[in-house]
Formats: C-alpha cells, structure tokens, sequence
C-alpha cells in the first residue's frame, strides 16, 4: 500500500543501520528524518529517509550503537549527508540538521529548504507545511496518518515506511517550483544566505540560543 497517490510514488527500500557500501548519490538528495520526538537532547533520530528525486525511497533505520542511545554506526549514511557536493533538499532543514548533526557528529552541508523557501516566496499565506505544499503546487494529497506514530520500533509498520517514504519523495519536484518562484520574486539571494546559515542555526538551537531566540528583543 501507499500513502502517497502520485506519479512519483515508486519503490522503497529499508536499509538496517547504514546504507549500502556500493550506494553513490550525485547532485541532490531529499532528506528526512523521524526521530522519537522533538527534543534532540532526549529524542532518539529512528529513521533517515533518503530520495535521489527518481520515485525511489532508501529507508535507513539506526540502532544506537551505545546503550545510553548515543552514538550510531553508520559511515555510510554520514559521507552522503556531510558530502559538500550532495545538496540536501529538506522541508524545515532547522529541524532535521540539527537532529543529524546532533546524533551523527557532522555537519550537514550545502542544505536547501523547501519551508524557508515557501515563507519567501508564498507571503499569501501562513500555511507552509509539506502537505499544503505538496497539494498546492503538485496537486498530490500526502497522508500524515503515521506523523506521530513509534518510530523507535525495531519492525517499522508497512504504513510507517510508506509514511516515511512520501516525506522525500516529492521534495525534487517541490523544490523546483519554489526555485523558480525565489527567481520570480528575487528572493534567490536572501534564500541561499539563510541555507548557508542553517548548520549554524542547528547548532544554536541545540546549546539553546533558540528560546528566547538569539535574535529576539526579547529578554
Ligand atoms: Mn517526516
């Protein structure tokens, strides 16, 4: 079964651990990630979905390597994400970088967010999450059923994986309607400085210069 009814939804691959050694990626990748919860500090990341932007999902599950959670074994998976010639194409980057940096050590570079790109470009209106996005500008309806299902379980539900799938699988396409809109609207600019800052925001965030923000007047 599929969660996701489109062109684009195609074959899923679920990885133990890390990827595949003889697995390469060129150009671009969709990244996501699903994790126990919203809190880098206590959440473990479960799951690290991976598209090339062909109609394919590589599923990467990890384990903790270490019995207090920490620390995964997985090189594979961390030469892709940390490749400075692989862009990453996500939806709310902020999040995912900074869970990836977090949990794997590395830095996840150069990065593209379709979020930040809708918020650009899409002044309109307030509503920039990846399904409106995906309904908006592709007119495919993406399920988020499995959003908070139990990620940290060690045999992943057939409506979980395909969950997880359907949150890279159309991130190419959006990301090339939103590019085409930063053009239009010349938010180029302003958009690549804010992806070459996000490794920075991550790690801010993450020693807890997020609330309050360190760029709020607040406090
Ligand atoms: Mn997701």
């Amino acid at each position: 079964m599929s969660a996701a009814q489109g062109p684009c939804a195609g074959a899923i691959t679920l990885h133990k651990n890390d990827l595949p050694d003889h697995m390469r990626f060129t150009g671009s990748i969709a990244v996501d990630t699903e994790t126990m919860g919203l809190n880098p500090h206590r959440d473990r990341l479960c799951l690290v979905q991976i598209s090339s932007g062909d109609g394919t999902a590589h599923l990467v599950q990890l384990i903790p390597s270490s019995l207090d959670g920490q620390g995964y074994d997985c090189p594979n998976l961390k030469r892709v994400l940390a490749d400075p010639s692989i862009t990453k194409i996500m939806h709310y980057a902020r999040f995912d970088v900074r869970i990836l940096q977090h949990a794997l050590g590395i830095t996840v570079s150069p990065v593209v967010c379709t979020k930040i790109a809708a918020r650009l470009v899409r002044t309109f209106t307030d509503r920039h999450g990846l399904a409106a996005l995906c309904r908006d500008l592709l007119g495919v309806d993406l399920s988020k059923q499995q959003q908070s299902s139990d990620w940290g379980a060690r045999e992943l539900k057939p409506e979980q994986l395909a969950y997880a799938a359907s949150d890279v699988l159309y991130l190419h396409d959006l990301w090339h309607k939103l590019s085409t809109l930063l053009d239009r609207e010349n938010r180029r600019d302003i958009a690549q400085a804010c992806y070459d800052f996000l490794p920075t925001r991550a790690r801010l965030d993450m020693l807890g210069y997020d609330d309050p923000d360190i760029f709020s007047h607040r406090a």
